[in-house]
């Protein structure tokens, strides 16, 4: 690990000095913006952050905010690093508006998760250039991302009207372990942007088939984690001589209900109204059973159908996975103890407490101790009667026309949540359209962004921004 940081240190240092070699003036002889020249900078810049290695853990952030301080400071634009605890930073920086408007900020996180360099490609921390994409830890979670609100900062410095509204770039620290980042700031320095109105982060699902767009998915609600350990006890003794009730067999009964327990079908609104959006794409019958779902769920044989699906199931009801389990370090010793993690997900608006009741009464076992291990942060969402909703779904509509914009509820978590609770409008839009071979990267080998993404995502996401600050 250690030597991979230093070989990576070399080339950024090398490319970071490039990157003050670009071109000074990028506008076209009619006064258009010259689109190719930044986003072959784009690509460049896409290439040298992928090679800043934050995996997390251990994160290392800092080297990542200081690969976006060098490009602010270049540009003049206006930016602070905060290093929270040693080589963990968050970076904040911001163009002025004239205040008419409140601000509007790009949130991004700068670390990824680990890669198993084995089982890729190529190298997670070269950023090649392999079959028109760039390969690369973070690629799309969420470092393309980062560098679409880095390029729109510069476009907006360069190229931009005179904004109505302040638009801010925060890049933040440990969103794949802890949020550590983004609570220290929310701790510590929100009054740099508490006042903003709109946030834009990860979450959208959006979904290419060939070269088709066909959904665009903004995020504006997630399910919440709400994390239990079961802990069994009991009869200890030789494995020669079985206890009909020990820990583990206690532990495996009561994993069994909850493998047979089906939670109630709950129909939110905005799940409703994604059913609608994505009907027109299916075919028959599904797709009246899809623009009429409240109806269509009321069919036993149909719900039971739609929820063996995985992409449907966790939008209609709280889902438990079965994860860690533990018993006896010995093939022949009965453990007196034996526990198993679930992974629960709540719906918006579900009550941790009512879960756990209705759970207690499945598992019908009073020696099985239940208790929740995470920080439980409950869910909420954003109002999508607003003007950038309305502007993303009208420029996407003008550059697809036959795509289908909708709101489609995460069922993992994103850091809006947090920044939801100051009052401010938190998306997760992105003009990164993947295919769901693309998506299997995310977490897993071979993470990847085309090219066109980057390039066509740096105007795309420019000219929202753009607007939405006039
Ligand atoms: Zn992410």
């Amino acid at each position: 690990m250690a030597r991979r940081n230093n070989r990576i240190c070399v080339i950024c240092g090398l490319l970071a000095t490039l990157v003050l070699a670009l071109p000074t003036s990028a506008r076209a002889q009619n006064g258009a913006i010259d689109w190719p020249r930044y986003q072959d900078m784009a690509v460049d810049l896409m290439q040298q952050y992928l090679r800043v290695n934050t995996s997390n853990p251990p994160g290392n952030e800092i080297e990542a905010a200081k690969f976006f301080k060098k490009i602010f400071d270049q540009y003049g634009i206006e930016n602070e690093i905060f290093e929270f605890k040693p080589s963990r930073a968050n970076i904040i920086a911001r163009l002025k508006g004239n205040g008419s408007k409140r601000p509007i900020i790009l949130l991004s996180h700068m670390d990824v998760v680990t890669a198993e360099p084995a089982s890729w490609e190529v190298d997670p921390f070269a950023a090649v250039i392999k079959n028109g994409a760039i390969y690369g830890r973070g690629a799309l979670d969420m470092k393309g991302e980062g560098l679409l609100h880095l390029m729109t900062m510069i476009l907006l410095k360069r190229e931009g009207p005179a904004l109505s509204r302040d638009v801010i770039f925060l890049g933040t620290a440990d969103e794949e372990v802890n949020d550590e980042g983004s609570l220290w700031m929310i701790a510590n320095k929100a009054d740099l942007f508490k006042n903003a109105e709109y946030l834009l982060t990860e979450g959208g699902d959006n979904l290419l088939e060939g070269d088709q767009v066909k959904i665009v998915g903004v995020d504006v609600a997630e399910k919440a984690p709400f994390w239990l350990r079961l802990t069994a006890t009991g009869l200890p003794g030789h494995g020669s001589r079985p206890v009909a009730d020990s820990a583990t067999n206690r532990l495996i009964r009561a994993m069994n209900r909850i493998l047979d327990w089906e939670t109630p079908v709950k129909l939110l609104p905005a799940v409703e109204q994604y059913f609608k959006d994505i009907a027109a794409l299916q075919p028959e019958p599904l797709r009246s059973r899809f623009a009429n779902i409240r109806e269509a769920l009321k069919d036993p044989v149909f719900a039971k159908a739609l929820a063996s699906q995985r992409e449907f199931n966790f939008l209609l009801r709280n889902t438990i996975s079965i994860t860690m389990l533990s018993g006896s370090k010995q093939t022949n010793v009965i453990p007196n103890a034996a526990t198993c993690n679930l992974d629960v997900r709540l719906l918006p608006g579900e009550s941790p407490d009512d879960f756990l009741k209705a759970l207690t009464e499945v598992i019908a076992d009073p020696t099985i101790k239940i208790e929740n291990v995470n920080r439980f942060k409950p869910p909420n969402s954003s109002p999508i009667n607003t003007e950038l909703f309305s502007l993303i779904a009208r420029k996407t509509k003008e550059n697809y026309p036959t795509a289908v914009v909708t709101t489609k509820m995460l069922s993992g978590y994103t850091e809006s949540q947090l920044y939801r609770q100051l009052g401010i409008v938190a998306y997760g839009w992105v003009p990164i359209y993947t295919t769901a071979e693309e998506d299997e990267g995310v977490h897993g080998n071979n993470e990847r962004i085309s090219l066109r993404n980057v390039r066509q995502g740096t105007r795309e996401f420019y000219e929202v921004v753009k607007d939405i600050s006039r």
